[in-house]
């Protein structure tokens, strides 16, 4: 009788040990409600490019990563959180902005980011805050004139890991060879080094590319259309919601197209009048 007893509430405290640790056991941080955590800390971390000129680039002067999507993220996180509300930055690429989501090191992902089929198997996105098309960009005087001339004498084409762009490739040029890089920096001094005749990514980003270099031009306009959304994880209703709310007040105050005029003002090749919301 007192083994049984003893036996009985061994098994009483281990399953009751087990409740408590199922309680307050912590979920995965991707988990998580990220709209609580956030208001708990007054923070949202965001994903941003940071090789990216006029979307999210690093200045090296001060560390600080600087954007159309940087100004973006600051403007929506204070929609959501209040004016004091705080704005984190981590630098991602096209091929470190997925996991660094899935894992819960970032709330969301702003970097240049397509909202696609395959895409939406694993993540949510917002609406569409960006309306980008793939292109290529070329030295002045080259053949290439457009995305069918890469399949002439199998052309090379630069991209980034990670990018739909380089999938892009073979639907529109499938001759192309295709040679990736890890980032739009590397990719961009891959164009210059001649390991490839052109280097496609979207149009707003070439447009950034060829400010800095101006012996190279966009070739052929846009031959895909590539809408950018904010990517979150899967599972969170409250925060998507209270993005596309965001995004909407931040359109109807006139700051969205505030922003888009300071960074897409005065690049030639692209009309930012456009673009307006
Ligand atoms: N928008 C494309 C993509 O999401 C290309 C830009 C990028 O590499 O981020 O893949």
């Amino acid at each position: 009788m007192k083994k049984l007893f003893r036996l009985v509430s061994v098994i009483v405290s281990s399953l009751a040990l087990l409740l408590v640790l199922t309680a307050c056991g912590s979920k995965p941080l991707a988990d998580q409600n990220v709209v609580t955590r956030a208001k708990q800390s007054n923070t949202i971390t965001w994903g941003v490019k940071a090789d990216t000129k006029l979307f999210g680039l690093m200045d090296v002067k001060n560390s600080q990563i600087k954007g159309f999507e940087v100004d973006m993220a600051k403007a929506l996180t204070k929609q959501i959180l209040g004016p004091k509300g705080k704005a984190d930055f981590v630098q991602v690429t096209s091929s470190t902005r997925m996991p660094l989501l899935k894992n819960g090191n970032i709330d969301a992902i702003m970097a240049t980011m397509t909202i696609t089929p395959e895409r939406l198997k694993q993540v949510d996105f917002s609406r569409s805050y960006f309306d980008a098309g793939q292109s290529l960009l070329v030295k002045n005087g080259s053949p290439i004139k457009n995305v069918k001339d890469l399949n002439k004498n199998g052309a090379t084409v630069l991209g980034v890991v990670g990018s739909n762009s380089v999938q892009n490739v073979a639907k529109f040029a499938p001759k192309a060879k295709v040679l990736q890089l890890s980032d739009y920096a590397q990719a961009m001094t891959a164009l210059k080094s001649g390991q490839g005749e052109a280097l496609t990514t979207d149009n707003g980003i070439l447009a950034g590319m060829s400010v800095e270099n101006p012996g190279y031009h966009l070739a052929g306009g846009a031959f895909t259309k590539e809408p950018y959304g904010i990517a979150i994880n899967k599972n969170q209703p409250e925060f998507k919601h209270d993005l596309n709310h965001a995004l909407t007040k931040v359109e109807q105050s006139g700051q969205y197209n505030r922003i888009l005029k300071k960074w897409f003002g005065n690049v030639p090749g692209l009309n930012y009048k456009e673009m307006e919301r």
